[in-house]
């Protein structure tokens, strides 16, 4: 193998698979890519959802979508999508589509191997792999590595969202396929934002995940033991059977992560901040980000130009942030009336970060202003979290 590509992605997962995949797409045909991942992404090791009110590239490998979305505490409020859908795509099938798609051309070259180190350069950057050295002329570092990450929690706030959902199959129809139930609060609070997710694919099949935006993590017992309760006595479902499980944890800070890595390497994906800090989604802002990567590489030659969103969503992120960090027991009410006062096409406009300022005023007055406000002035005017 010859050791010198345009490309290297240093991780092939979400963030390294879709600039490959746009990178092919819009032009770079010529280039030699070469993804590294130290699996083989064969296994569904996450399961993605996104909303979209245009076609995507991923619609065909899409497990399902639905048209309508479901938050539920004292009432159930019944969001119909239209022109939107929410699409769950699995892991595996994403992986498989995007490597087939990459292996008609014989210039992309998949490794299974260890990034043990990535080295900058003038002309090249170095990566080093199961000990032997590739250049690239850009590097893309996708790889994320929590026990390596800090954040300065004097100045940001550090949650996470972590979760453990179980793929259910019931005896008798038990879920509406069309309806995404996205909040159910019923759920013991205990001061954070807890609540359940459940993703019907159909009368007798659904995903039902016990989520949390908190600072800390729970043990397996007590994720295990919120669903059992929840499956049991809330959806009032006595026979079912686990076919998998998935557990997540997503950082959620404002802490600004850096882009570059160097002249010839460029951080992608979630080491690059691509996860909405208050929301912990990042598919779809990472297949626009991959997007405007190609567009920055086409114009100026170097990848680096990719437009950031503008600043208020940074100090929107703070605030709810801080919310659910100080008054976490709060954020059932903050998010029914977000949803009660608000279409969810403003609301999907304000969190894809494309909203007008009259859709954030009108988010801004939704929320109980005194619980808006009281944030607002803890970390803009104090700087406290
Ligand atoms: C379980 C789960 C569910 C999620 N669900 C959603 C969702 O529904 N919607 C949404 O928008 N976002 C979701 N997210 C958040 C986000 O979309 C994903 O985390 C996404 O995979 C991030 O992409 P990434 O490329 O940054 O990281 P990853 O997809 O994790 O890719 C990083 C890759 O680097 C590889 N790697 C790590 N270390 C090395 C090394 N030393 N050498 C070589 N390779 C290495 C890993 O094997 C991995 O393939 C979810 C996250 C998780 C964990």
């Amino acid at each position: 193998m010859d050791d010198t590509y345009d490309f290297v992605m240093a991780g092939g997962g979400a963030a390294g698979l879709s600039l490959a995949y746009h990178l092919r797409r819009n032009g770079f045909v010529d280039e030699r890519v070469l993804i590294i991942d130290k699996d083989d992404k064969r296994s569904n090791d996450r399961t993605w959802c996104f909303w979209s009110a245009d076609e995507t590239d991923f619609d065909q490998i899409a497990a399902k979508r639905w048209s309508k979305l479901a938050v539920i505490a004292e009432n159930t409020q019944v969001l119909e999508l239209a022109p939107y859908t929410y699409t769950m795509v699995r892991g595996v099938d994403f992986y498989g589509y995007v490597k087939e798609f990459l292996s008609r051309d014989a210039n992309t070259v998949f490794l299974t191997a260890v990034v043990d180190e990535i080295r900058d350069g003038d002309a090249f950057a170095e990566v080093v792999a199961d000990g032997r050295t590739y250049q690239a002329r850009w590097v893309f570092d996708s790889f994320f590595v929590p026990r390596n990450f800090t954040v300065d929690t004097k100045k940001y706030h550090f949650l996470k969202q972590h979760f453990t959902g179980w793929f259910i199959e019931t005896e008798s129809p038990e879920f509406d396929p069309e309806t995404v139930s996205w909040f159910d609060f019923r759920t013991p609070q205990n001061n954070e934002m807890r609540f359940m997710y459940v993703l019907p694919e159909s009368p007798t099949r659904a995903l039902v995940e016990f989520t949390l935006f908190s600072a800390d993590l729970l043990s397996e017992e007590q994720y295990e033991n919120a669903l059992k309760a929840y499956v049991h006595g809330v959806l009032d479902i006595d026979r079912y059977v686990i076919h998998e499980s998935e557990h997540g944890v997503i950082p959620m800070t404002e802490q600004p992560f850096p882009r570059r890595g160097g002249r010839r390497i460029m951080y992608t994906g979630t080491k690059a901040g691509r996860v909405k800090a208050s929301t912990g989604f990042a598919f779809n802002r990472i297949q626009k980000d991959s997007l405007a990567i190609v567009a920055s590489l086409k114009a100026y030659g170097h990848p680096f130009r990719v437009k950031r969103a503008p600043r208020r969503y940074r100090v929107f992120d703070t605030i709810l942030l801080q919310i659910m960090y100080r008054r976490g027991g709060e954020s059932k009410d903050v998010f029914t009336r977000l949803f009660r006062k608000n279409s969810i096409h403003r609301l999907f406009r304000f969190l894809d970060e494309e909203s007008s300022i009259r859709d954030d005023l009108a988010i801004m007055v939704s929320v109980r202003w005194g619980l808006f406000i009281g944030a607002w002035f803890r970390t803009r005017i104090l700087r406290k979290i």
